[in-house]
């Protein structure tokens, strides 16, 4: 490092590092003193009104513009800032406070304030909410303020973004031909900054706190998404090694092992728009549509069509290839508004995945089901079907009889329709000791290993003061995976993995060494994943395995991988 280089230390979104110069982005939302005699309240109602109807004009021209450049799930979220623009609490809210005497733009900012503070103090996605409506009040105040900002959409080349937060409307904005990334103070891996971060495979870190505003304006700064620091004037050696990283050859083949055992290198999705740059990225299928991001940012739940035509879409991105489908996985700290979960005192351990799925949603999944075959038979590539925290053996026949229903249905309706490949995701302690009656049942096993870690080392997948407990390098948990590789192989069904171990490059030979037939990832990590299988020899792989199973420690096989690497 050289003198004046610093490494500030966030959490990695996208795994990709680009150098570039700091600007900074701060919203302008300064608040004008109000006046001592008080306002006209009918002038600054429609102040008010005004500043209203300029703001949709803006979101539904932004909305068009992402649609366009990232795809209609993305664009939906304006549809959702809509909403809260016309939305009529706040508006009373802001009546109040112009009768209070208060001008439009500071009574928009106490409106407001209320409403982000109870969204803040929910847990998971929710909390990101707080997000969308920072995003709606500054927009509604810069308008009301004639406030100037940095224009995001056009950013000298080589810019990297710095800002306290970022909103999804400013993410969407940023073009991954001109920005070699951002870094923000706040935010987490699921806030909608970093999902669009990802889909665009810009480089990003958040949560850098409150070092952040400490970089200048102008400064060189590297992004390091996959390490998690934002390095402030790089050394060469590392501006080099970001630059290699960018060079990962995207192999649009299947790859084998050295050897040529055939591994399938899938991409995990959540969004149609995200399909397209799977394929890009070399992906030769995909091992995880999380279809609980079709039903976000939704008022209600999407039908029967919208759904097939989404599943169809990603068949038809594949031809050749298998595309596995989850059912809906909602509860936990996944939650949809309009569906009305109950409040659990510990959610992650209740109505989670196939639980909701086979009651109280079983309309919800009735619906999914039948757009599902229908896809099967309308779509190019192979469907795969999987259900998602299933523990017993009885979830699993209930799940299968659902599906054999929904068949007789369509039949009797005349409606063309396929079976796809049925399986089941492993994610549970339980799952793992009854892979063998589940693998007997179906055509397919996929560990999610985010879940299966968390509840095999009791540690909560969020939690950062338990985040080393929460290690699929655990000998517990690689022992349940070599478990239900030979569980799934026994009853003659494949396995796969779908949690993030399975995109992180530096495990891939002890994933080929356990057995796996199949890895699936965020589709930036699928490059390096395929040539770290090209490279792969399954006997080497295999001693790699059994040296880490026969572990103690995590430190044991954190030891032994390094000193194979
Ligand atoms: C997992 O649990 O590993 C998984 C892939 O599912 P999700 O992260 O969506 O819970
Ligand atoms: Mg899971």
């Amino acid at each position: 490092m050289s003198d004046d280089c610093q490494a500030l230390a966030g959490t990695g979104v996208t795994p990709r590092a680009g150098v570039g110069t700091v600007v900074w982005y701060a919203p302008d939302t300064e608040l004008p003193e109000p006046p001592e005699g008080g306002v006209d309240a009918d002038e600054e109602r429609q102040r008010f009104a005004d500043a209203r109807a300029a703001a949709k004009t803006e979101l539904e021209r932004e909305r068009d513009r992402v649609a366009e450049s990232v795809g209609e799930e993305e664009a939906a979220v304006f549809d959702a800032h809509v909403q809260f623009v016309d939305d009529s609490q706040i508006e009373a809210a802001v009546h109040d406070a112009v009768d209070d005497g208060l001008p439009a733009p500071n009574a928009v900012h106490e409106a407001f304030a209320d409403h982000i503070e109870r969204f803040e103090g929910m847990d998971g996605r929710m909390a990101e909410r707080a997000d969308d409506l920072r995003d709606v009040r500054d927009r509604l105040v810069r308008l009301l303020t004639d406030g100037e900002r940095v224009d995001l959409a056009s950013l000298p080349e080589g810019s990297v973004v710095l800002a306290e937060r970022l909103t999804p409307s400013d993410t969407a904005q940023l073009d991954p031909e001109r920005v070699a990334g951002f870094a923000t103070a706040t935010g987490g891996r699921t806030s909608h900054a970093a999902i669009f971060a990802r889909s665009l495979a810009l480089p990003a870190v958040v949560g850098v706190g409150d070092a952040l505003p400490d970089v200048p304006e102008g400064a060189d700064v590297l992004v390091d998404g996959d390490e998690g620091e934002l390095v402030v004037s790089p050394t060469d050696e590392e501006r080099e090694r970001a630059a290699a990283e960018d060079l990962a050859e995207v192999r649009p083949d299947p790859v084998s092992t050295a050897d040529g055992r055939e591994i399938e290198v899938a991409a995990n999705v959540g969004r149609p728009a995200e399909v397209e740059p799977a394929a890009d990225r070399g992906a030769d299928g995909i091992g995880l549509y999380r279809t609980e991001f079709l039903f976000l940012d939704r008022e209600s739940p999407p039908g029967e069509d919208v759904q097939h035509e989404a599943y169809v879409e990603a068949l038809d991105a594949f031809p050749d290839g298998r595309v596995v489908v989850r059912t809906l996985d909602i509860g936990g700290d996944k939650r949809i508004p309009y569906l009305d979960l109950p409040e659990e005192e510990n959610p992650f351990l209740g109505e989670r995945g196939i639980r909701r799925s086979l009651d109280p949603d079983a309309d919800l999944f009735e619906t999914q089901l039948r757009a599902l075959l229908r896809a099967a038979a309308d779509g190019d590539g192979d469907l795969a079907v999987m259900f998602p925290l299933v523990a017993t053996v009885e979830e699993l026949e209930a799940a299968l009889a659902n599906v054999n229903e929904v068949a007789a249905a369509l039949d009797d309706e005349g409606v063309a329709h396929a079976r796809p490949e049925l399986g089941v995701m492993i994610e549970t302690p339980s799952a793992v000791f009854v892979a063998d009656a589940l693998a007997a049942r179906v055509d397919f096993l996929s560990i999610g290993t985010n879940d299966l870690a968390q509840y095999v080392m009791a540690a909560a997948r969020e939690n950062d003061r338990v985040a080393d407990l929460h290690d699929p390098l655990h000998p517990g948990v690689l022992r349940a995976i070599r478990r239900t590789v030979e569980a799934g192989h026994e009853g003659d069904a494949w396995v796969g993995m779908c949690g993030e171990m399975a995109g992180d490059p530096d495990v891939t030979a002890l994933l080929v060494g356990l057995g796996l037939d199949e890895l699936s990832m965020s589709a930036v990590t699928v490059p390096d994943v395929k040539a770290n299988v090209a490279t792969a020899d399954t006997d080497v792989a295999a001693g790699l395995a059994e040296t880490a199973l026969a572990a103690d420690t995590r430190t044991d096989v954190l030891d032994n991988l390094s000193d194979r690497s």
